[in-house]
């Protein structure tokens, strides 16, 4: 026999049968506990909360910082036949009024709240005399300074705890590593709610990362193998998104531009191409993508650098929701490290701020240049395990091969310290490699112990060194954003021959590719 909340189900949204841990959720919430729901986005959480609301005496709070989505969600419920209103400041006075009559009459059952208004002590009183089902509490890592959209507002909501302790509450969020997440729990003294944690993993999706030596031809040439396919190139300005987007139509690829510097009519009339057409590559800045839900893009691209995993996850995330397979592409070199970093450095925001924004740019690197499988380092970062290599994933279908790099890099390491911390890669390289052009003369950097020591290396192969450098933490580049590359607190034990260095080989891999089928 169905359960109540399998007939809610069925009869009210026409569903039949609950994904995942849903039901498990919903009942736990309308039994009266509290629950942390973590769920990838389009995992379904709002049936999390809307179908204990109809199960539960009163009218649920919803609360949301997504002001533009409220009217929307609560269109959507009275075309279902559910009684849904929101609170929040695009209504004037009298509509607000209006709403807040049938609140306090319990003719809702679902009541859409911004925080900063549910937070007022008159809306506080209308909860106290009104019957309240519980409390949804949407976004919930906004609470939280290590999240990418920290709320001040969301901090108060304890206080919906502190008075009204008896009704239960059900936080959600799509993106909580393990610091939110404990964050999430402590801000909103969410102690004893069970947490409900639903797999991040979407197997569909091919992830590969490769490093940039000329981005533009290895854009087209991993276009050329998607042709005639959705999808999403990501860039990190709205210059790069012109003139890529421009290039790419010269290049007769369908593509178009998407970012939020452009006329809004022009951009609206992208996204429903976009939408409703096949084959159209999207270029775009990330300000693309909320809400927009295509089944069958087929790959998402990323010609620079995302500022950390959580925005990478939620990008390539757009790929292969109809779970046919689906291709995620990074592809990134120093010069993108270097620019993010002083892009951190240079930032309005506080000390503590960078620090956070600076350790998420840290755990990216360190996915983009892993040896191992990468869904497992992604999941393992929403705090999931992956019990195997997923054999989806670049690393895992043609694992890198690793050297022994600890003298390169005592080398490497030795020259940034002996021309005082003040170049970058193309000098440090023309020292290393012993060829003394002018500048080098005359900064008599041809007589320092470490010029030449490198002639074993090419240009290339030094840059690639370099890199992995910086990626795992033997080197930082400067605040300044011209490239000069410092030591860091961890360059010490390899430069003493304390600490091994084991680098990923920089040859190409469709040669190795090639050298393995011939042998
Ligand atoms: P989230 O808030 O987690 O991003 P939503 O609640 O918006 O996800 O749900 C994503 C989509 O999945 C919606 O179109 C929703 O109607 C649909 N959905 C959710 N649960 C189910 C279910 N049990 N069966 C079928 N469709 C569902
Ligand atoms: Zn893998």
């Amino acid at each position: 026999m169905a359960s109540r909340a399998e007939q809610v189900l069925q009869s009210v949204f026409g569903y039949p049968a609950f994904r995942g841990e849903q039901q498990a959720i919903i009942e736990h919430v309308a039994g009266g506990g509290d629950a942390l729901v973590l769920m990838p986005t389009g995992g379904g959480k709002s049936l999390c909360y809307q179908i204990p609301a109809l199960l539960r005496d009163g009218c649920a709070i919803v609360v949301s910082p997504l002001i533009a989505l409220m009217q929307d969600q609560v269109d959507a419920l009275r075309q279902l036949g559910v009684e849904a209103a929101f609170l929040n400041s695009s209504l004037d006075a009298a509509a607000q009024r209006e709403v807040e009559r049938r609140f306090a009459a319990g003719a809702l059952k679902l009541l859409y709240v911004a925080p900063e208004r549910l937070l007022t002590e008159r809306c506080l009183d209308l909860v106290a005399r009104a019957g309240v089902a519980l409390f949804a509490i949407d976004e919930a890592h906004c609470v939280s300074q290590w999240g990418h959209d920290f709320r001040p507002e969301y901090r108060q909501l304890t206080l919906l705890h502190e008075r009204f302790p008896l009704i239960p509450r059900i936080a959600l969020t799509a993106t909580a590593d393990a610091p939110t997440r404990r964050e999430i729990v402590e801000r909103l003294a969410l102690e004893s709610a069970r947490e409900f944690v639903a797999s991040f993993d979407r197997p569909n999706i091919r992830y590969r990362v490769v490093e940039k030596d000329d981005a533009r031809r290895q854009l087209k040439d991993f276009l050329g193998a998607h042709a005639g396919e959705s999808g999403i190139v990501y860039c990190l300005s709205r210059r790069k998104v012109d003139e890529i987007s421009e290039w790419l139509s010269g290049e007769g690829v369908t593509a178009l531009p998407y970012h939020a510097g452009m006329d809004a009519g022009l951009r609206a009339r992208n996204q429903q191409r976009f939408l409703r057409e096949d084959g159209v590559v999207m270029v775009a800045t990330i300000a693309f993508g909320m809400g927009i839900d295509k089944p069958d893009v087929r790959f998402v691209a990323h010609v620079d650098l995302p500022k950390s995993m959580e925005g990478y996850y939620q990008e390539t995330g757009r790929a292969g929701r109809d779970g046919l397979p689906a291709e995620a592409w990074l592809c990134y070199g120093l010069a993108d490290v270097v620019t993010l970093a002083q892009f951190i450095a240079q930032s309005e925001s506080g000390e503590e701020r960078k620090r956070v924004e600076r350790r998420k740019l840290d755990e990216l690197l360190g996915y983009a240049e892993t040896t191992a499988c990468r869904r497992q380092r992604l999941l393992a970062y929403f705090g999931e395990t992956l019990a195997e290599p997923c054999g989806n994933c670049d690393n895992c279908l043609d694992p890198p091969e690793t050297w022994d790099a600890s003298i390169v890099a005592q080398k490497a390491l030795s020259c940034v310290y002996r021309t005082g911390q003040r170049f970058g890669v193309g000098h440090l390289t023309t020292v290393l490699r012993g060829e003394a052009d002018e500048r080098v003369r005359s900064l008599g950097h041809d007589r320092l112990s470490t010029f030449g020591v490198g002639a074993e290396l090419d240009k290339q192969q030094w840059r690639g060194v370099f890199r992995q450098l910086v990626a795992i933490g033997l080197l930082t580049p400067d605040d300044e954003g011209y490239g000069t590359l410092r030591l860091t607190p961890a360059s010490r034990a390899v430069l003493r021959g304390e600490q091994p260095v084991h680098l990923r080989r920089q040859a190409d891999r469709g040669e190795r590719r090639a050298r393995r089928q011939q042998a």
